[in-house]
């Protein structure tokens, strides 16, 4: 009946006056009575202590909650869906709008020849002045075709590229039967990159961030950061992980995930590289660089990413989160986005231990709304450690093989190699001399970044009514729309889906006072809310007050105020 009588209310007087709480600890207080000779009188919406039933309130998550995924029942949402996600992705990472592609001015040298496949060392620009380094396997004898073209980011292995193992741990391992060689059974990183060029493909392995031949950020900051910088964390110029770097949506994810995209760019250069045959693969935080650049880029056609896809630990370091990433998903659908392009995630006796029973049930869901189940495959090695060991390297090659038709007879045996030296392996040299780091070449970075994000947002705003600034309009909104969409969380509620549900309603002095619920109910969202509105004046306007005290500072700003 009170609900009836706010609306009849309403109708007849369009001068509202609304009050809206803005923080939880504004829910829980009244404000104290008015004057105490008074009898006093409540605002309040829910009885004391008891808090809106709005699914904001939860437990905070973290990077242990549990991440399952809900696969649509339709191709259609799910592709709805699928959009949604990749934006956020790009948004959280920084790349919305992409960085303005430079150019790589890539280098490719010192050519180490060996049995089967040579290797090069590989340097390009991914933003000016910021490097990629790497390694690239060629298979001999293949003049004159395409070849299959693999990408194979890395963990966080101590050395990154240059990582060997030690003869004791490697030897431990040839018990295990995690590896094989006494030789190549060392260097793992190597190990898949020769298997790869000896099939036929052409492999490129590059640096992660702080790793190898990649010391402009250095490993302290991109990785292992434990301290804040006030040095770096100005308002005027910043690095990464300072206040601007995160409202700017700059973070070394972002970073590394643009490298991927710009390494993918120029493995797409050279002339005997098949477009159509595109994969990548890594272990750990390989394995999410693997995920992320498959999710938000069609031109990987086969992914393989190790170690890293579950609905369990998401990725335990700065490099693998950041604001935004996983609100409401989680790395199984990030996976997923890479449907219907062949999958197969290995997983290990660490947090990827369930993915047969937890993910796996889900992304054949996904992938079977394109009738392409069998695309998507996880194999769980449960008697070895977090790995990308001889034995899961072995199905990777199975499904590499299969999916770009190299003809092999299966099994495809990995084979005992001649390991690279870090001299042989390390892209700078007298003649080509390892580029300036550290915190002016990470704050040049990042102004770099926001300038072009400035150049390209002014290029857009609309101006004037004509063809051309409609279509400015209409990208605008696309832009910036869609990044509002998931920095708020999601899209406005359509019209009729939100209402307000008077608890209570009292003739004031000269006005009347509604106290009662803004609900959502599809989205469990609710907000205890005060309206007023004047019972003589009316003049059509209407005043929201959002204050970070709530009702409290809108009633009495004196106590705001008395607090200082
Ligand atoms: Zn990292």
């Amino acid at each position: 009946m009170v609900r009836t009588l706010f609306h009849h209310w309403l109708r007849g007087l369009p001068i509202v006056v609304f009050a809206a709480c803005t923080s939880v600890a504004a829910y829980a207080a009244d404000p104290p009575a008015a004057k105490p000779a008074e009898p006093p009188i409540s605002h309040r919406v829910l009885p004391e202590g008891k808090l809106p039933d709005d699914a904001r309130l939860g437990p905070l998550r973290n990077i242990d909650s549990y991440f399952p995924l809900s696969p649509p029942a339709s191709r259609e949402e799910w592709e709805r869906r699928a959009e949604r996600v990749r934006r956020q992705v790009l948004v959280a990472t920084g790349l919305w709008p992409m960085p303005t592609k430079t150019p790589a001015n890539a280098v490719v040298h010192g050519r180490v020849d060996r049995d089967g496949y040579t290797v090069d060392k590989v340097y390009f620009e991914s933003f000016p002045g910021h490097f990629v380094s790497g390694s690239l396997y060629r298979p001999k004898g293949h003049s004159g075709q395409k070849l299959p073209g693999i990408l194979s980011p890395y963990g966080h292995w101590e050395k990154g590229r240059f990582s060997e193992a030690s003869v004791k741990e490697f030897r431990k391992q040839i018990v295990e039967g995690a590896e094989r060689f006494e030789d190549s059974g060392r260097y793992p990183l190597q190990a898949r990159c020769v298997q790869l060029a000896r099939m036929g493909c052409i492999v490129f392995q590059y640096d992660m961030e702080g790793m190898a031949d990649s010391q402009q950020i250095p490993v302290g900051v991109a990785h292992y950061l434990k301290k804040r910088r006030p040095e770096m964390d100005t308002p005027e110029l910043w690095g990464l992980f300072s206040v601007q770097a995160e409202l700017h949506l700059q973070n070394i994810m972002g970073i590394q995930t643009y490298n991927s995209i710009r390494a993918l760019d120029w493995l797409l250069t050279l002339p005997d590289v098949d477009p159509e045959r595109i994969a990548v693969t890594g272990e750990s935080g390989g394995g999410t660089q693997t995920y992320m650049l498959a999710a938000i880029d069609p031109r990987v056609k086969v992914a393989v990413p190790a170690v890293m896809v579950s609905t369990a630990m998401q990725g335990g370091c700065t490099c693998e989160n950041c604001c935004y990433l996983r609100v409401g998903t989680g790395n199984i659908e990030l996976a997923a986005l890479i449907a219907p392009r062949p999958l197969c995630c290995l997983a290990a006796d660490d947090w990827t231990h369930e993915i047969m029973t937890k993910g796996l049930p889900e992304l054949e869901k996904v992938y079977g709304l394109y009738g392409a189940e069998k695309d998507v495959t996880a194999k769980a090695l449960l008697q070895f450690p977090h790995n990308y060991n001889y034995v899961s390297r072995e199905v990777m090659y199975q499904w590499i093989n299969k999916y770009f038709k190299l003809g092999l007879e299966e099994p495809v045996i990995e084979e005992d190699f001649k390991p690279l030296t870090v001299a042989e392996m390390t892209v700078w040299d007298k003649e080509h001399p390892r580029p300036p780091g550290g915190p002016q070449h990470e704050r040049a970075l990042l102004q770099w970044m926001t300038d072009d994000s400035a150049k390209q947002m002014a290029a857009l705003t609309p101006h004037g009514i004509d063809e051309a600034a409609k279509k400015q309009a209409a990208e605008w909104r696309r832009l910036v729309g869609g990044a509002i969409d998931v920095m708020v969380g999601r899209e406005l509620p359509p019209s009729g889906a939100v209402s307000f549900d008077t608890v209570r309603s009292a003739e004031r002095d000269g006005y009347m006072e509604f106290a009662g619920m803004i609900r959502y109910v599809e989205k469990r969202e609710e907000l205890p809310t005060l309206i007023l509105a004047p019972i003589n004046n009316r003049t059509n306007h209407v005043a929201i007050w959002l204050d970070a005290d709530g009702r409290r500072g809108f009633i009495r700003p004196q106590a705001r105020q008395r607090r200082g």
